[in-house]
């Protein structure tokens, strides 16, 4: 166990699986206090707990701002303080926006980019009065690039990185840093859903010719909460095997 985060109080929103869970495992490695929101996998969430002692699972719908209230109300509970929040949770969408049905676009928009600003913003009152603070939200390729089919998912994504940008200077000299971490493609249950051929197709359009590790996420969000991130703010690291930057 090595210590970059021992004792630091971090909440990660959709932790019980995937990158999420990768971030939690990180962190608990590095002696952080864990607390993780799940909504539907329940049995996946008491797994993570059963195998991380003192890590604890929240049922927290992130569409639902009560529901975001009262789990930061129960953290603070408990201890007093939230020191990080990673706003992970989110789903894919993939489908053009003309057929798109209305009940999907908002299901999107309010996991993706309403439960991100609820989220911070519940966390902010509490930071704001310890004057200290770091929140990574979660985005996406998808965010930046024109894609068919992402017009939704991308723009849920791309208003993520404004929020970063924006909420940074609005926290800047409050002892807050805010920033954001962008996946290419991840080897998860999000990307396992992918027929085979796209899937080959996407690989081949990665200059390191493979899909990331949840892990390989992790490592990026460890840095970004750490203290060694400490001059860091309104920053976003992709997390991308060369795909967004490189013409190979
Ligand atoms: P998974 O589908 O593996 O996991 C999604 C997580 O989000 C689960 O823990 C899930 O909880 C949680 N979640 C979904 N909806 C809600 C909700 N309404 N309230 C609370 N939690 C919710 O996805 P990934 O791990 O692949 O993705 C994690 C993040 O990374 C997402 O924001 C995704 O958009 C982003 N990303 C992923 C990429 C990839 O290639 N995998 C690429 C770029 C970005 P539960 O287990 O209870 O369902």
């Amino acid at each position: 166990m090595a210590d970059r985060m021992r004792d630091q109080v971090v909440v990660v929103t959709g932790g019980g699986r995937g990158i999420g869970r990768a971030i939690v495992e990180r962190l608990f490695e590095e002696g952080a206090r864990l607390y993780f929101t799940f909504v539907r996998h329940r049995e996946a969430a008491e797994a993570l707990v059963a195998r991380l002692a003192g890590v604890e699972a929240l049922a927290c719908d992130g569409r639902d701002p009560e529901a975001i209230r009262q789990a930061v109300e129960t953290v603070l509970g408990r201890e007093g303080r939230i020191d990080a929040l990673v706003n992970n949770a989110g789903i894919a969408h993939s489908g053009l926006l003309a057929m798109t049905p209305g009940e999907d676009l908002d299901r999107v928009i309010q996991t993706n980019l309403a439960g991100t600003i609820h989220w911070s913003r519940a966390v902010l009152r509490p930071m704001l009065q310890a004057r200290r603070g770091a929140i990574l939200n979660i985005g996406s390729v998808s965010g930046s690039f024109g894609l068919p089919g992402q017009a939704v998912y991308g723009a849920s994504k791309g208003a993520i990185l404004a929020l970063t940008r924006s909420l940074a200077a609005e926290t800047v000299g409050k002892g807050i840093r805010v920033n954001a971490l962008v996946p290419g493609f991840i080897d998860t249950e999000m990307t396992a859903v992918m027929p085979s051929p796209a899937r080959r197709a996407y690989q081949e359009r990665v200059p390191m010719r493979r899909f990331g590790l949840p892990r390989e996420v992790a490592h990026a969000a460890l840095f970004l909460l750490s203290d060694e991130a400490s001059y860091i703010t309104g920053q976003t690291l992709v997390v991308d095997g060369g795909l967004s930057s490189l013409l190979v």
